[in-house]
């Protein structure tokens, strides 16, 4: 077996001991399948708390003030994930927008039909009447983590007229589990000159609301950091992870465009931004920026963030683009070494494809097919993938 097949295969073995392991987990999880649980909300100052008979979350926000009483709304997105994998429906001993409440119904009738082994379809209410407290909002606050996608965002929407706001979430990447937390401070302090030079304001939430798997999950728990935030704005933004033709490749993703529609309420909703851009043509708008290149940090090694390594998966992709997008590797990665071994790692199955094919469009469009070496070949390995015919499935 060539090396790199074994990899796969192993990881192909890993991912599916780890999908067992958690259908188990959500069965056992299932004893309070079909029952209402209730949660009521906490809050103190900048600190708010979601408590329930089986589920405790925390968030405390940085950079900007919460007014008391907050839309509680938010936690119906943060509670959902439990939810469906449990089984229960959801009440929460507060007024909750309606609108939310509906689309977070839908949002479970999608999941259950998606994943069956893993969700089920759930309802949500609330108790009193919902409305805004407050009429004078911000216009918007964007998402921003560091890596290409929120970057390229907020350098698009950046005014130096009008002050931006961007959110960065700490409990998801970065988390206790795995020290990363502790390099949390290190990716403020990197990214805090881009964003004053664009006239952004940075604000934090930290955050426990982290279910497995993250892959399905994350766009709940940023979907609630930023409504936790809706009385101070009037709308919420989210970088696309893919184009809309990517989405239908990469199923099921937690970050689409089809489910991120329904994070929405009355008067705040989560926006996609970025939908038409490959994240291969973000690095070259990044690059072309002049400003933002040294400020990205993608990488998914716990111990080097906000660094990149230069040698995790993430962090090859990532060369990988650069070199189609702009023809080179630049200097921000800690191992800048390049050559056809890293192409080679790059994934060809699943969402690989996608990847593999929008690389391969922006070199052969941009004659840097030469600067990727290895990649035609990788073309030829996603050109042996057979499709399957839906009516055989
Ligand atoms: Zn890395």
């Amino acid at each position: 077996m060539q090396p790199l097949t074994w990899f796969r295969s192993l990881r192909k073995t890993n991912a599916k001991k780890k999908e067992k392991a958690n259908n188990k987990k959500n069965k056992r999880q299932r004893e309070h399948s079909g029952k209402t649980l209730t949660f009521s909300i906490t809050q103190n100052a900048n600190s708010v708390g979601i408590h329930g008979d089986s589920l405790s979350l925390q968030f405390a926000v940085e950079g900007i003030d919460l007014p008391q009483n907050v839309d509680a709304s938010f936690s119906v997105w943060s509670i959902l994930p439990a939810a469906m994998a449990a089984g229960f429906n959801v009440h929460i001993e507060h007024p909750i927008d309606p609108v939310v409440a509906a689309n977070a119904e839908q949002l479970t009738r999608i999941w259950e039909m998606w994943i069956p082994n893993r969700y089920r379809s759930v309802t949500v209410s609330g108790e009193g009447e919902w409305s805004r407290n407050r009429k004078q909002r911000f216009p918007r606050v964007d998402l921003y983590s560091g890596g290409v996608d929120s970057t390229y965002s907020i350098l698009q929407s950046a005014s130096l007229k009008h002050r931006g706001y961007a959110l960065t979430v700490r409990g998801l990447d970065y988390r206790d589990k795995n020290a990363s937390a502790k390099r949390f401070p290190e990716l403020i302090s990197k990214t805090a000159p881009l964003l004053k030079k664009i006239n952004y304001q940075q604000t934090v939430v930290r955050t426990d609301a982290r279910f497995d798997p993250l892959s399905i999950t994350h766009g709940f728990t940023l979907a609630s950091c930023l409504f936790l935030l809706s009385d101070l704005f009037e709308e919420g933004t989210i970088a696309a992870d893919q184009t809309l033709v990517q989405d239908m490749v990469t199923f099921p993703w937690g970050n689409n465009h089809l489910t991120n529609h329904y994070l929405a309420g009355s008067d705040f909703a989560m926006r996609t931004v970025g939908a038409d851009l490959t994240r291969t043509e973000k690095l070259a708008v990044i690059a072309g920026s002049g400003v933002a290149l040294p400020f990205l940090s993608f990488c998914r090694k716990p111990s080097i963030v906000p660094s990149n390594c230069g040698r995790c998966d993430k962090c090859v992709r990532t060369k990988v683009m650069l070199a189609a997008a702009i023809g080179r590797v630049p200097e921000i990665f800690i191992d800048s070494q390049f050559n056809k071994d890293f192409v080679k790692r790059l994934e060809t199955g699943g969402r690989g494809r996608a990847d593999v094919f929008e690389i391969y469009h922006y070199a052969l469009q941009h004659g840097h097919i030469d600067a990727v070496p290895g990649l035609l070949e990788l073309v030829e390995e996603c050109r042996q993938i057979e499709t399957p015919d839906p009516r055989e499935l």
